[in-house]
């Protein structure tokens, strides 16, 4: 495993990019979740394994949509029992703000903090994740500020890049759309599996852009097809199922902000003291994967035995940070 930086690695530990040490990551997402998701995407990615995420308009939950232009007005956008259920089977949720119209300082208080309070009663789970509407614009200083303010973690633009463990702003999430035409001025057409060759060779988190595949897309450089949806998740899972983390946005997230919390101390005789004090408290999952040169067979933690498991020419460990630890690793006998 390589690190972009000195941060996670002390001594004979490092942290590793990914949970289980995968290679690279992958989400999908599906603005405006609408309820024909249940005709193809739903069973499309529970055949695969993958969890999809959904961005609510929670102004319009249960509504048939009627926005401005939009192309997938006439659609209907799930209710509250509907998006209960998605979250039940393991799919996660983001604010696409209350309205789908611009969020700035002005309207802040209703796009982000009364459409994020409204969609935890809905879902009776924690939102920390905003999916800007429409576009970048939506990302602007005074909507990210007011994120800051209101405890999200993460903020999802439309920009066909990769996000990196070691990114600088957490805030910010790159989406990218793995269509295969792109957005005016330019129109291009590429391949849309280029994405995921990026991701596999830089430690990446591809976090896909989707609305609501169906036979055909309803809007090319919004959607894909079915067909299409099928044959990306494939190319995903190309790799095998130990290559790539298939993540909740909230998820990956959450590892992103506590890789970046902990400290590790190291002691003589490989002793090391784990912690992450100025961790967010919005974070949920704590959990860190540890990797150790295959020199150790095993880690004690607080003076309790904890098996490490093998992988590759390393062993790895997974550690709650939570609390505070105290970490010893346990050196195979050298045979003579
Ligand atoms: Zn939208």
């Amino acid at each position: 495993m390589e690190d972009e930086s000195n941060e996670n690695f002390q001594g004979n530990i490092s942290v590793c990019p990914w949970p289980d040490d995968k290679r690279w990551a992958y989400s999908i997402t599906f603005d405006e979740a609408l309820s024909d998701l249940h005709r193809f995407a739903v069973p499309i990615l529970e055949k695969h394994g993958v969890p999809g995420h959904l961005e609510v308009v929670v102004g319009q939950m249960g509504r048939v949509r009627q926005i401005g232009e939009s192309s997938y007005n006439g659609f209907k956008h799930m209710n509250t029992a509907e998006l209960r259920a998605m979250l039940a089977r393991g799919w996660g949720v983001g604010n696409h703000s209350w309205s789908h119209a611009t969020v700035n300082a002005e309207t802040a208080d209703v796009e982000l903090k009364k459409a994020k309070q409204t969609l935890e009663e809905a879902t009776g789970a924690p939102v920390t994740i905003y999916c800007a509407p429409g576009n970048n614009s939506n990302m602007n200083d005074e909507a990210l500020a007011a994120c800051r303010q209101f405890g999200y973690l993460g903020a999802m633009s439309l920009t066909d890049a990769l996000n990196r463990p070691g990114d600088g702003d957490l805030l910010w999430l790159n989406r990218t759309f793995l269509h295969d035409q792109g957005y005016a001025p330019f129109f291009s057409e590429f391949d849309p599996f280029r994405n995921l060759a990026h991701a596999r060779r830089e430690h990446g988190w591809v976090i896909d852009y989707c609305h609501c595949p169906l036979e055909k897309p309803i809007h090319r450089n919004k959607d894909c097809s079915a067909a299409q949806l099928r044959e990306r998740l494939e190319t995903v899972l190309a790799g095998g199922s130990g290559e790539v983390w298939l993540a909740r946005v909230e998820d990956a997230v959450d590892y992103r902000y506590t890789r970046r919390a902990v400290k590790i101390k190291a002691h003589e005789r490989d002793g090391y003291d784990l912690s992450a004090p100025d961790l967010h408290p919005a974070v949920r999952r704590r959990t860190l994967t540890l990797t150790a040169p295959r020199d150790f067979k095993a880690a004690e933690v607080d003076g309790h035995p904890c098996p490490m498991r093998p992988h590759g020419d390393r062993m790895l460990l997974d550690m709650d940070l939570s609390s505070p630890h105290r970490l010893r690793l346990v050196r195979r006998k050298k045979s003579s």
